[in-house]
């Protein structure tokens, strides 16, 4: 039994610290802000998210996925508004494949109580304010909102230390100062805003509640997921500088005019647009790869703090429990022997991590832009039809990705090979007539 100290009681830290008292290790999670099951962690960062299967792969492991179902909401396909308010439905997949919306809070505060309820030990308000990976020591500051009260400082010297503490993480900062540390950090040209669309006057929801909505807009995007309350969470995926750009929209005139023009059909549906608009904030996106994301049999990265990506495949967080997952995994195969289990952690997830990050960042053209392209359309009809065709051979890449827990750098390689071949099959003269009707057996070289 080893005595483990988590760092950052987000969703991944959480789940892993469930995960492992289940196996009758001692664990302590430690976590900067305040508990959330008293006082909700206001900062702004997707009040939703979406789960696909790997997530639910991860809620089945510690037992809480009928809990979780209760609050998830299925989301069947992409709902496109265009600029003209017309609705174009694109199912995620076949039958009642979906992903589910699901609350931040209430997803984070369902882990929280399972990993309490196996005798994981929770300090909230308690910050890690340094590590030394030599001696594998912590210390921890606690933080007093009053700031004339003076800082409690302690040190924790644990067996083992997991940093499960976000894109930002104080562990892997601890990391990079030793030699052969490679590490980037990747933002990308747009900053995200949340908005809300309220439920209309008699309580009902006021857009399609079964369906992730996207309003493509080529170089930006806004897309909103809904919430039990029948609220959506609207995410405006905007230029921080340039034409149009946050920048830009300074004024509520300013404001009002873009969204007349840019977004119709969501204007009356805002009602506190201005308001919000102006006091919630603007946060940035970025990409971060590092390696190794292990120290000896003492130190590991996890989640975000290993491989934090861009939000557009929603897989984040999915990433981040499968993570968790493997681990498990792996310490059930070599038994006790830490030095092997997390270097068998890091190589058998660093491939995985690096290829969601590639195609997170793929997604994002792909939602604000090819999904209101006919061309792009026809090609995705033709992408489910050979999935008809062949269910066992050719499996659709967003399929791979949400549907299964197939690992995703096997899904990119295999997504390369079709889109290789959709390419050639786009380029037949006449496509758009005679795609129903081609031999795609001798295409495909399927015998
Ligand atoms: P975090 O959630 O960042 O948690 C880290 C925790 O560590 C925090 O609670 C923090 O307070 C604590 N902490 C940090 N430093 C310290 C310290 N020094 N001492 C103590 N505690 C500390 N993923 C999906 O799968 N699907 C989606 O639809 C999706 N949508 C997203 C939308 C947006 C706009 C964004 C930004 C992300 C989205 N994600 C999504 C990604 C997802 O939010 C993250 O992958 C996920 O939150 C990672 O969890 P984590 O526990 O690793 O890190």
């Amino acid at each position: 039994m080893k005595n483990i100290t988590i760092l950052g009681a987000g969703l991944v830290g959480s789940l892993l610290a469930s995960l492992l008292a289940r196996k009758g290790h001692q664990v302590q999670l430690i976590e900067k802000r305040p508990d959330l099951r008293i006082k909700n962690w206001e900062d702004g960062r997707s009040i939703n998210l979406a789960m696909s299967e790997r997530g639910w792969q991860a809620m089945r492991a510690v037992g809480v996925e009928e809990q979780v179902k209760e609050f998830a909401i299925p989301m069947y396909g992409r709902m496109i508004h265009d600029t003209k308010g017309n609705l174009a439905f694109q199912p995620y997949g076949k039958d009642n494949q979906c992903i589910y919306a699901i609350s931040r809070s209430l997803l984070n505060q369902t882990l929280m109580n399972e990993a309490e309820k196996h005798g994981v030990q929770l300090i909230f308000e308690h910050k890690c304010t340094s590590i030394d990976l030599q001696k594998n020591t912590l210390e921890i500051t606690r933080i007093t909102p009053n700031k004339a009260e003076s800082e409690e400082k302690s040190t924790l010297q644990p067996d083992l230390i997991f940093g499960s503490d976000g894109a930002f993480s104080a562990v892997r900062s601890a990391m990079m100062k030793r030699p052969l540390f490679d590490y980037s950090q990747d933002y990308i040209e747009h900053g995200y805003k949340e908005l809300t669309i309220p439920p209309t006057a008699d309580g009902n929801w006021a857009i399609e509640p079964n369906a992730l909505h996207i309003w493509p807009r080529g170089h930006f995007m806004l897309i909103a997921l809904p919430n039990p309350d029948k609220t959506f969470t609207c995410t405006l995926f905007f230029p921080w500088t340039g034409n149009p750009s946050f920048e830009q929209l300074q004024t509520k005139e300013q404001l009002l005019h873009f969204f007349e023009e840019t977004f119709p059909d969501i204007l009356p549906l805002m009602p506190d647009l201005v308001e919000e608009f102006f006091s919630n904030p603007t946060s940035a996106l970025l990409t971060v790869r590092c390696f190794p994301w292990t120290y000896k049999d003492k130190v590991a990265l996890i989640g975000d703090a290993a491989h934090a990506i861009v939000p557009f495949f929603g897989q984040g967080m999915n990433c981040g429990f499968e993570d968790c997952v493997v681990l498990d995994e792996i310490i059930d195969q070599y038994d006790n022997d830490w030095n092997t289990i997390l270097s068998a952690y890091e190589k058998s997830r660093k491939p995985n991590s690096d290829a969601i990050a590639e195609l997170a960042l793929q997604n994002f053209v792909e939602m604000r832009d090819k999904v209101a392209d006919p061309r792009f359309l026809l090609r995705k009809k033709i992408d489910a039809h050979l999935n008809q065709l062949f269910p066992d051979q050719w499996i659709p890449l967003y399929t791979m990705i949400s549907f299964t827990t197939i690992p995703y750098a096997d899904a990119l390689e295999v997504g390369k090979q079709h889109d290789a071949i959709l390419n050639k099959i786009m380029e037949i003269e006449g496509i758009e007539d005679k795609w129903q009707t081609i031999d795609y057996q001798s295409w495909l070289g399927t015998e």
